[in-house]
């Protein structure tokens, strides 16, 4: 048996290197309610749908007991919603700043299709906002031929309906040869709900959190230290595999076709 279908996340993952567009706007909306972020705080839920991220940010103990000393009370679900508000056009206008696609996507998307597996993507943006991303992907060579959002499943992650939606529309099967790409705790848990093999991205992602060029400019031993810790990270939450980046996957995706030859 032959790998499928590969079903990639988005920011982090295929584009915004650092995954740092969800995570200025979101704390751009807590600040505007008298409430910073630190960008670990920001980061901590990253890949959920961004209504519930938002919602489990004003759950973490501290956030709440910050937001309760401004505002008088732990956050109400109305308040939640107020800052979803707030965060949209903030979300909206980082895609414009941080959506470029990552080095070594596209030609790893384009070595896999002569491969002949399909390409399908998940995401925690809502379809408003994948599209404003897609449209500018796929200007740079990358064009997954799925896409779902949450709203569309019925479901965000950790759930699986995503996964289950991609294999719809690209009509592969099973689900076992099939493989979840991407950058966070929450991408793991779908792709491990979806019965799919998972690759946890490591050093382009939110685990790390840095742009292209701080990344760079690091010196090597807090790089090492940092790549680490973001793969430690991934593979707690059950990633099969890890790789710094998807330009970094194909050794990882043999592995995988190899182990399916197997029927392991
Ligand atoms: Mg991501």
């Amino acid at each position: 048996m032959k790998i499928q279908a590969a079903i990639f996340d988005w920011a982090g993952t295929t584009v915004d290197f650092g995954c740092r567009a969800p995570v200025e706007a979101i704390r751009e909306a807590f600040a505007s309610f008298g409430v910073p972020l630190s960008s670990g705080e920001a980061r901590a839920h990253m890949g959920l749908p961004k209504i519930e991220h938002i919602r489990a940010t004003c759950a973490d103990a501290a956030v709440a007991a910050r937001w309760a000393a401004k505002h008088g009370a732990r956050p109400t679900e109305a308040e939640v919603a107020q800052i979803y508000a707030s965060f949209l056009p903030r979300q909206f206008a980082a895609i414009e700043k941080y959506s470029r696609v990552i080095p070594g996507v596209a030609p790893l998307v384009a070595h896999l299709r002569a491969r002949g597996v399909r390409i399908g993507s998940t995401t925690g943006y809502t379809r408003e906002m994948l599209d404003v991303v897609m449209k500018r992907a796929a200007c740079e060579g990358y064009a997954p031929e799925a896409s779902v959002t949450p709203e569309e499943a019925g479901m965000g992650r950790p759930a699986p309906l995503m996964c289950y939606l991609n294999a719809v529309r690209l009509r592969v099967y099973p689900l076992r040869a099939c493989v979840k790409i991407g950058d966070t705790v929450s991408d793991i848990e779908e792709g491990r709900n979806a019965g799919m093999w998972t690759i946890g991205i490591a050093v382009t992602g939110n685990e790390v959190g840095l742009s292209e060029e701080e990344w760079h400019v690091l010196e090597e031993g807090e790089r090492a230290r940092r790549a680490e810790a973001a793969r430690r990270r991934l593979f707690d939450a059950g990633a099969d595999f890890v790789a710094d980046s998807v330009g970094e996957c194909e050794a990882v995706l043999d592995e995988i076709e190899q182990r399916l030859a197997l029927g392991s």
